[in-house]
């Protein structure tokens, strides 16, 4: 009896232990957009080496989005938290993985098993805490937190369904302060009738009248077309789950199904739907993730932390200490899939986006020209772009390049590129980089 209750004790200890780690460190104050401004400012004084703070666009009412970047290389992975208002937890724990990672950083220690030194010197996370800060600061403060005097009189148009789940009417606001759900703006089956539609802003659910019409959400697509990263991953705070599929098939399917699993192992998080590598078609649509997905072929998931009801003072060790590695196990897989994106697209010798396959490269340059020229365009007919302006052809540039840095000859370069990731490691000596260089000048 007495062996076991010394054991008990031990037991016991050993689990303070673990917890208390944190105690000290875990951040107290609520993080509405001011307090997360002056910590990330903070932390970016006291961590200049490996991290830096910038805004990459405004809210509709004026509020910067905030990008925090840890590590040396613009190669890595973006992370975003509370693109939902109520769900402004996720953007506090994204806060503390930013304080943890830099602390150990610094400090030269690994953490929770993963070196952060040679993590960071190597690769990037992109922290965006706060995608939403308006929806967030209404959530804390109702209409006070609207500095807009046009924007406040609109409050009045836009419709509250309340959700019995949460506390109070504003803590029940999901949107942006002009009442469009910036996780249903995204242009993936945008607009299609679902049994979750609303035809008219709203707290929640609202897709907008146009896809990407909110400056959140512009200024979030140009950041992620603009920055050379591997993998996209959305928090949200809704059933401890992962809506990790986009219909992805063959090798594609097989790296988000690996990061998948090792996530649920990590978090305990269900996958949605099943993990299984035969799946039909799931319907999933309008969110950031879905966009990534679809547009650059790249792992894409959404993770919901909590579950209905959580307690965010009560609640918010337990939901940290339950996710606080996955960026830097997101981060490290990435490190590991790399090598199999070997195509490289720079937009005035800048690199702006990684591809594992050259149609992938084709699909986002005719992206980027329609946007600029708003012109449908077929890219590549002779190694030139061709542009149709009012059904005549024109050649629009002359200085498009694909440069292919050879590091051993190989006869069929398309075949490097689509083949599968076994095959690329017996010829790991062989792959060639492909550059993509593209900018406009005259003819
Ligand atoms: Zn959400």
């Amino acid at each position: 009896m007495r062996f076991k209750g010394i054991l008990y004790f031990l037991i016991v200890y050993m689990i303070i232990g673990v917890f208390s780690v944190y105690a000290d460190d875990l951040i107290k104050e609520d993080i509405d957009y001011t307090e997360l401004t002056k910590q990330l400012k903070m932390f970016e004084k006291e961590y200049s080496d490996i991290l830096s703070v910038y805004s990459i666009g405004k809210s509709c009412d004026n509020r910067d989005l905030w990008v925090a970047k840890l590590g040396k290389s613009n190669i890595g992975i973006i992370i975003i938290g509370a693109i939902h208002a109520r769900e402004r937890i996720t953007a506090k724990v994204l806060l503390q993985n930013i304080k943890d990672y830099c602390k150990a950083y610094k400090e030269g220690v690994s953490f929770e098993g993963y070196n952060l030194k040679e993590l960071l010197d190597k690769a990037s996370i992109y922290f965006i805490p706060m995608t939403n800060p308006d929806g967030v600061d209404y959530t804390f403060y109702g209409k006070k937190a609207v500095r807009d005097k046009n924007l406040l009189k609109n409050l009045k148009n836009i419709r509250v369904k309340k959700d019995p789940s949460w506390k109070s009417n504003i803590m029940d606001w999901k949107a942006n302060i002009r009442g469009i759900d910036l996780n249903r703006q995204w242009n993936v089956l945008w607009g299609i009738p679902s049994r979750f539609i609303r035809r008219r802003p709203s707290n929640d659910h609202f897709q907008g009248f146009k896809p990407h019409s909110e400056p959140e959400v512009k200024a979030l697509e140009q950041f992620t077309l603009n920055t050379p990263c591997l993998g996209y991953y959305a928090y949200h705070t809704q059933g401890s789950v992962l809506f990790w599929y986009k219909n992805q098939k063959g090798i594609y399917l097989d790296e988000v199904y690996d990061i998948t699993r090792g996530l649920k192992n990590i978090t305990g998080f269900k996958p949605i739907p099943k993990l299984s590598k035969s799946l039909r078609y799931w319907d999933t649509r309008m969110g950031y993730a879905d966009w990534t997905a679809y547009k650059l072929k790249k792992p894409s998931i959404t993770l919901e932390l909590a579950w209905n009801g959580y307690d965010e003072k009560r609640d918010f060790k337990k939901i940290y200490l339950s996710v606080k590695k996955v960026p830097l196990y997101l981060l490290k897989k990435a490190i590991d899939y790399s090598k199999f994106y070997n195509v490289e697209v720079y937009k005035e010798d800048k690199l702006v986006q990684l591809f594992r396959d050259l149609n992938d490269a084709k699909i986002y340059i005719e992206k980027f020209i329609k946007d600029k020229f708003d012109r449908e365009v077929k890219v590549f007919e002779n190694g030139a772009l061709v542009l149709t302006l009012n059904e005549k052809k024109q050649n629009l540039k002359v200085n498009l390049n694909i440069v292919k840095e050879k590091i051993n000859k190989i006869e069929d370069d398309m075949n490097v590129l689509i083949m599968k990731p076994e095959d690329f490691a017996k010829i790991k000596h062989q792959i060639m980089v492909i550059k993509i260089l593209f900018s406009f000048g005259k003819m």
